[in-house]
């Protein structure tokens, strides 16, 4: 492992003699200081920011004077406290992703880990007082397949930035189908009980923050959220780099 890593950095510090940066989103190249994404393609990532679900993080277009909760919240029993982002999945920040994701761009996942980061400044995180950070697994299969867990990747970098330890302790026991296939309501119960800790590990106590790349429908992190508060954590937040 450590092997692949070394090659890995070796053949980026390589790549980037050969080909300077460019942004890798317009092409353009870089300066000095920008990292991986030009200025002006950083100033049109679209910021999750105004009227939004108080649980889901949901964007409502109108003005709101009480907290707020969408439709599909309401109607719902949800594990987790709150999710949150920085972001919205929009425009470049889905091309971000996406590149990284499955393009294997990894020189993307220093942005992507700061942008997360941002994720943590919503005041209601601050207040919580996170002290443990949970990505979201993905099942062995999948893993072999795409060689890395994005959400272990942008977790451990975030997490390291900000001093926060990272408790890897979910194991995905059941390979869900892919869940665009499914409504909404099937997608929750696709992935009931999907999740289980790893034996041994212990989150009783902990306030901890579940972290992936997109939150969608949330019901991926529901279920990561259930099994950790059966588990005992006192508070479980979603955390992620853009809410779709
Ligand atoms: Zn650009
Ligand atoms: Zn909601």
């Amino acid at each position: 492992m450590h092997f692949v890593r070394s090659t890995r950095r070796f053949l980026e510090a390589a790549a980037g003699l050969l080909y300077p940066p460019h942004c890798a989103v317009c092409e353009a190249p870089l300066g000095s200081r920008e990292i991986a994404v030009c200025r002006s393609c950083r100033r049109a990532f679209v910021r999750l920011t105004g009227s939004r679900c108080a649980v889901c993080s949901q964007p409502y277009s109108g003005a709101l004077l009480t907290p707020f909760r969408c439709m599909n919240c309401d109607d719902r029993e949800l594990f987790f406290d709150f999710a949150t982002a920085a972001y919205r999945s929009r425009g470049a920040v889905r091309g971000v992703i996406h590149r990284f994701k499955y393009h294997r761009q990894f020189h993307l996942r220093h942005l992507l880990a700061r942008m997360l980061a941002e994720g943590f400044r919503d005041p209601r995180c601050l207040e919580a007082g996170i002290d443990a950070i949970v990505p979201v697994p993905l099942h062995p299969a999948r893993f072999r397949e795409r060689e890395f867990n994005q959400a272990e990747v942008l977790g451990r970098l975030a997490g390291a930035r900000m001093n926060v330890p990272v408790e890897d302790c979910l194991v995905r026991r059941r390979y869900t189908l892919t869940q665009t296939h499914f409504h909404r309501e099937e997608r929750f119960d696709n992935l009931r009980d999907a999740f289980e800790m790893k034996a041994g590990r212990k989150i009783a106590g902990r306030r901890v923050a579940i972290v992936d790349d997109v939150l969608t429908t949330g019901s991926t992190a529901d279920a990561c959220a259930r099994t950790l508060r059966e588990a005992g954590a006192s508070a479980v937040i979603v955390i992620t780099v853009a809410r779709g």
